[in-house]
């Protein structure tokens, strides 16, 4: 068996900003990804699924280890693989689950169904009663135009914050720390 390839597409709003969820505060906020970063987010979203759950990591050993990014709330970081939001998660798992499901499907049932079909042509006919697991449609809601959009002069990025009192914003990138005014 090969590769399996997997095409998942986020929705991004109207400027094509890509929501993101803090691991720490919870707290939803938009990144604009470059066309690479968003190629790869559908990898790194299966990817997180379909490696055999590893001892919960806890956060701790995880921010020391690789930390990528940072809250712009908060500014906690985390490995770039923490910040999806909820319905996100959601999202990618369908598609987790229905590659397993094609897995199963085509390895195992299949050759028994093909095995069985061939004996059925002799006087003892032998039907399949399989049931093949289902692949459920994935279903995400449109992105809608929330947040107010906020330069990062530091790394020449743009993100959407949700408008708080915040004094400070920090750098989802590298983390520096931006004053508002
Ligand atoms: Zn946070
Ligand atoms: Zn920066």
């Amino acid at each position: 068996m090969g590769d399996i390839e997997v095409n998942v597409s986020f929705p991004l709003d109207d400027e094509g900003f890509f929501r993101r969820e803090c691991p720490f505060c919870r707290k939803e906020f938009k990144v604009l990804l470059t066309k690479e970063e968003l190629g790869t987010l559908a990898h790194e979203g299966i990817d997180s699924f379909m490696i055999a759950p590893q001892e919960e990591v806890s956060l701790d050993e995880d921010v020391q280890r690789e930390v990528e990014y940072c809250c712009p709330y908060c500014g906690q970081g985390a490995p770039k693989d923490s910040w999806w939001t909820q319905e996100q998660l959601a999202y990618v798992n369908i598609f987790a689950q229905n590659i397993i499901a094609s897995i199963v499907n085509e390895s195992f049932l299949g050759p028994l169904k093909r095995n069985l079909g061939h004996q059925s042509s002799g006087p003892i006919s032998i039907s399949f009663k399989g049931r093949e697991m289902e692949q459920q449609e994935p279903w995400i809601s449109p992105e809608v135009n929330d947040m107010d959009g906020f330069d990062l002069p530091c790394c020449h990025r743009k993100i959407k914050i949700e408008d708080g009192k915040m004094s400070c914003i920090h750098c989802f990138f590298c983390g520096f720390t931006h004053e508002r005014l």
